[in-house]
């Protein structure tokens, strides 16, 4: 027997959810653009090792979320979890490295071996910029603005809050690190399993664990901020006046650290409490280390990733399409006449659904359930005079109409 059901943590995307994700998507393209982000799509599966050591070993997503395969030709292959790795390696397969800075904006499914809950899946979609080449803080404020703009437009801003933190420069990163380590290590015993283990491979992921007695010892945790470089609070600060400048509020959180290894400098999340535990919308933030990590020259970058299916959640219901016109024959017509017709109507840009099949009263019941502005009416009697009759399914009144202002009288009704 065929499974009838789609893969665990996978969904059809039905056309009333489709048309919130095209909204989401939509909406935050042209915004982009608006910044100079260009889109791009990079495969959806790459070498493994595309994302393995950038997004690093230890990180939940590397350990225990990747879908890895070999394919037929012996190679090992991982659908992309996320797109900033790809992005990279994109910018470096295709010697993009001289033409910095570069913008980009994508938007499109990932996937990660997750347990499947609310807003969380393991097919799903993000929306994501990336600035390559910009070492300086305002590229960091332009890609939170962008952010920040999408969210207003799809009318969520203000149920979401913007959280910042900074991991500083590497060395600054490193003394932290080393700094939580020992203070963990005295607490280890009372950890959680999972933190034990984060202890020991990515210690600083510690600090967002959800466990209350993990919770309980993180407050106590040394300070970022102790740690921070002259150079990296400086940034910090310049990335905070530029978002206050911009009247973008912000709570500080300095327990925010991102999953991924590769963050250097700002860190950020938009997180609501519309989704219960999935309350992070849009997350991203600096990682000037990662292209060099991928093999190419030193190159700062800097952006973020947001998930769709979240953002559709919250979106309010997008409005409806325009409404169509629907073709129905009355008596016995040639049906080829009224398939013309409705090709001609769809050239002057009109919405036509043919009614297909039954007889008159039954097409008229199919127009009125497709939500139709108008039935276009043709029989010999209409043919004869070339003109076709049109109904206003709305007050139900009719009149003939020639064939010649059809498409006129039609664009009125349906504007
Ligand atoms: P979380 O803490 O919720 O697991 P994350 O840190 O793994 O998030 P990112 O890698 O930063 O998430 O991805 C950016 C955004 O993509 C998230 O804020 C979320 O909106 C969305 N996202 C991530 N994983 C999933 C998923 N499995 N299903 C749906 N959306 C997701
Ligand atoms: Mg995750």
């Amino acid at each position: 027997m065929l499974a009838l059901q789609p893969v665990r943590g996978c969904q059809d995307l039905l056309p009333e959810t489709m048309r919130r994700h095209r909204r989401v998507g939509d909406t935050a393209r042209s915004l982009a653009a608006l910044y100079g982000f260009a889109e791009i799509a990079t495969p959806i599966f790459e070498f493994t090792e595309v994302f393995a050591r950038p997004i690093g070993e230890h990180t939940d997503i590397v350990s225990k979320e990747m879908y890895t395969f070999r394919d037929r030709g012996g190679e090992e292959l991982t659908l992309r979890p996320e797109n900033t790795a790809g992005v990279v390696r994109a910018v470096l397969s295709n010697g993009l490295t001289q033409q910095t800075p570069l913008k980009f904006f994508y938007s499109g499914p990932m996937f990660r071996y997750e347990r499947p809950q609310k807003g969380r899946f393991r097919q799903f979609h993000q929306i994501g910029v990336e600035i390559l080449g910009v070492p300086q803080p305002p590229a960091d404020v332009e890609v939170i603005a962008c952010g920040w703009r999408i969210l207003k437009e799809l009318g969520i801003a203000d149920r979401a809050l913007l959280e910042l933190n900074t991991l500083g420069d590497p060395e600054s990163r490193a003394a932290y690190r080393e700094a939580l380590v020992a203070y963990l290590s005295v607490h280890r015993a009372h950890l959680s399993e999972d933190s034990q283990a984060r202890l020991e491979r990515n210690p600083l992921r510690v600090l967002d664990s959800k466990d209350d007695g993990d919770r309980r010892i993180v407050a106590d945790a040394p300070e970022f901020a102790r740690y921070l470089s002259d150079a990296s609070c400086e940034f910090f600060e310049k990335v905070q006046n530029g978002l206050t400048q911009i009247g973008i509020a912000y709570r500080l959180n300095p327990r925010l650290v991102r999953g991924l290894d590769y963050y250097t400098h700002t860190v950020f999340e938009f997180v609501t409490t519309d989704l219960g535990a999935q309350g992070t919308v849009l997350a991203g933030g600096r990682y000037d280390g990662l292209v060099e990590l991928m093999g190419g020259p030193a190159m700062a970058g800097v952006g973020w990733a947001a998930g769709i299916e979240r953002l559709a959640m919250m979106i309010a219901e997008p409005p409806s399409p325009p409404r169509p016109v629907a073709m129905i024959p009355v008596g016995v017509i040639d049906e080829l006449r009224l398939t013309m017709l409705a090709e001609e109507l769809r050239d002057a840009g009109l919405g036509v659904e043919m009614t297909y099949s039954g007889n008159l009263g039954r097409r008229m019941h199919r127009a009125n359930r497709l939500g139709a502005r108008a039935a276009v009416l043709l029989g010999e009697s209409e043919l004869a005079q070339n003109a076709a009759t049109v109904r206003d399914l709305d007050s139900g009144e009719q009149s003939l109409v020639p064939l010649a202002e059809l498409a006129a009288r039609l664009t009125a009704m349906c504007s």
